[in-house]
């Protein structure tokens, strides 16, 4: 029987209450790996993964977050840096607090996750990241002008960290998603939504599994040993 190779892998996806990073804690967990997740509410053992409680904003939160989970669950292999929000709005109208804010969750939030395990994966030699960005992160998107360049952002530092920690058998990856129905798109007025779908050549959104399978493929010692630095677009052929 062929298989991902990730069972009883230790993976930390963090935003997993919701939306994407729950299809991912669910996927992982039926593909066998020990799964942790973060969001700003849960605080218990939760349908069989380790649910914490802790803000990825709060740097000091994490570094608990990871001392707890190698506590109990064993040494992380794979993270997902999955948390992420958007405060939309045209340039002139976005405040500098909706940029703060965002810089805040999706990308210090995103430095915030890695840093504290980077090193051990160095001293076992593997392991492997993946961070979710966005279409949006490399073609744009009017109203997203904050998202956009965080999004950006971190697709730069995972290219970046591929380049370093290839040598100590470390993978960094992005999956970059196209529109996928969660809360956070739940907020696009219909109108908008009609318009974003008649874009996209498949005439619908995609799923939070879509991503969940991308996070996945990305995460396995053995699918994805010769991927790294690398950006796997989900989006229905809504190209940049
Ligand atoms: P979502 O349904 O709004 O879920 C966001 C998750 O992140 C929740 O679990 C939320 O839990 C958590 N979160 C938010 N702020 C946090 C913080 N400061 N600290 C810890 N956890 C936090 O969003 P989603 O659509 O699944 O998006 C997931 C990721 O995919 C994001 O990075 C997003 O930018 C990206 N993405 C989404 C789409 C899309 O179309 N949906 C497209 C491209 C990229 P709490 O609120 O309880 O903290």
């Amino acid at each position: 029987m062929l298989s991902l190779g990730l069972e009883d892998k230790v993976v930390l996806v963090t935003g997993g209450s919701r939306g994407i990073g729950a299809a991912t804690v669910n996927l992982l967990k039926d593909l066998g790996a020990k799964v942790a997740y973060t969001s700003r509410n849960g605080n218990d053992y939760q349908n069989g993964a380790l649910a914490i409680k802790a803000d990825v904003r709060d740097a000091a939160a994490v570094e608990e977050v990871a001392q707890k989970v190698e506590e109990k669950l064993g040494p992380v292999y794979g993270i997902v840096a999955n948390a992420g929000i958007t405060k939309d709005n045209f340039y002139p109208k976005l405040s500098l607090e909706d940029w703060d804010s965002l810089i805040d969750v999706n990308l210090k939030g995103v430095n915030h996750t890695i840093r504290p395990f980077i090193s051990g994966m160095y001293e076992r030699g593997e392991g492997s990241i993946v961070c979710i960005s966005s279409i949006s992160g490399e073609r744009g998107n009017a109203g997203q002008t904050n998202y956009a360049a965080t999004k950006a952002a971190v697709i730069g530092l995972v290219k970046s960290l591929a380049r370093e920690s290839s040598r100590y058998g470390v993978r960094a990856n992005v999956v970059a998603p196209g529109f996928i129905e969660t809360d956070m798109t739940k907020a696009i007025p219909e109108k908008v939504k009609d318009k974003i779908t008649a874009e996209i050549p498949v005439r619908r959104f995609g799923q939070p599994e879509d991503i969940a399978w991308a996070a996945a493929f990305l995460l396995s010692p053995v699918a994805s040993k010769y991927v790294t630095g690398e950006v796997l677009r989900v989006n229905g052929a809504h190209h940049t």
